[in-house]
């Protein structure tokens, strides 16, 4: 099983320098996939740091180069780069994509996202590789190789929702950020960042799915014990996007000055909706209360619930009660 596994990661490393070859040194990946990266504004250093890629348009481009280099069908079906059809030949799932190799924490290619070109709504915007035996999506981060070491440094991790954030937030030179990219966010995933620091800040999408996920997110980070803060992006922009627009000072400064803690967060989307109606704030009230009560440790809860009560304007003590009821009710 060790063999098998290998070979798997031998057969990936392989597409990933296939994929990175043809954006650098083929007409057509130059012309299409590299020009869409710097018509993107994406830098050279970043392209080549994360190897980027491109796949061929055509049917079978990389299942036949890898063949004729002798890597077993198997292995090219066990990953996901190649797919049977119904003739039993093998084709490429990957075609006429630019290429994100999904790399594990230890630098090892374990997967692909791969980016339509097209413009056409019916086409996927993402395909990425299927689960594997070396590629499990839900304890996987992209980013993680290249974020590793600043996140300790920093001692925080910028969680991002895309492959095209990682590499705009590292072009800012902001190097701690990964993203749950493929999946939304798991425990696993949570617990990954967690052995490199305490403590994360969510940049997602400043788009209603984006807010959604912001808010699911900071509950099941709070559960495990880590801190969260949020910065919210205008409507319409993500990271990425957002970065290109202000330039990469810019994009720093407001990372900086616009980090909320959560409960402002969640107070100002949910006051936001509820506007004066008094039932609708009561609920506001319970619902960030649910949020304080998922953080397991006491002392920490209670400084939450201090700032709760200044922000919303309700005493403590009525708090407190809430909350020991939430936490009496989830045993
Ligand atoms: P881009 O900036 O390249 O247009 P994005 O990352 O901003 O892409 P979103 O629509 O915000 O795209 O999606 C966030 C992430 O969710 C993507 O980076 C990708 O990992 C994943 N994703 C998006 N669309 C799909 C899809 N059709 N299938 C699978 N995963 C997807
Ligand atoms: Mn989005
Ligand atoms: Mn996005
Ligand atoms: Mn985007």
């Amino acid at each position: 099983a060790q063999n098998a596994k290998e070979s798997l990661y031998i057969v990936s490393q392989f597409a990933a320098t296939f994929f990175e070859d043809q954006l650098w040194n083929n007409s057509e990946g130059k012309a299409i996939g590299l020009s869409y990266f710097k018509e993107r504004g994406f830098r050279e250093d970043i392209i080549k740091k994360f190897n980027l890629g491109y796949s061929p348009d055509v049917w079978d481009a990389l299942t036949q180069d890898a063949v004729k280099n002798k890597h077993a069908e198997e292995y090219l079906e066990k990953t996901g780069l190649s797919i049977r059809n119904d003739k039993g030949k093998l084709y490429d799932r990957f075609r006429g994509r630019v290429m994100f190799p999904i790399h594990n924490f230890t630098g090892r290619v374990i997967g692909f996202g791969g980016r339509t070109l097209k413009t056409d709504k019916n086409v996927p915007k993402y395909v990425n590789s299927p689960e594997s035996e070396i590629y499990h999506k839900s304890n996987v981060l992209y980013g993680l190789f290249h974020a590793k070491k600043a996140i300790r440094d920093l001692d925080n991790c910028y969680l991002v929702e895309g492959y095209a954030d990682v590499l705009s937030v590292h072009q800012a030179y902001i190097e701690n950020v990964v993203a749950s990219s493929g999946t939304s966010l798991t425990i696993e995933q949570i617990r990954l960042i967690g052995r490199f620091t305490q403590n994360v800040t969510i940049l997602y999408d400043g788009d209603a799915a984006g807010i959604k996920a912001s808010l699911r997110g900071l509950d099941m980070i709070l559960e495990e014990g880590l801190n969260v803060k949020v910065v919210s992006f205008p409507a319409g922009d993500d990271p990425d996007s957002y970065m290109h627009k202000v330039g990469a000072g810019e994009f720093k400064t407001y990372i900086e000055n616009n980090r909320q803690d959560f409960i402002l967060y969640k107070a100002n989307i949910l006051l936001a909706e509820a506007g004066n109606d008094p039932i609708k704030r009561a609920g506001i009230i319970r619902d960030i209360v649910e949020s304080i009560a998922k953080i397991p440790d006491n002392i920490k809860a209670s400084v939450f619930i201090r700032e709760c009560s200044s922000l919303l304007a309700i005493e403590e003590r009525v708090l407190l009660s809430e909350l020991n009821t939430m936490r009496a009710a989830k045993f």
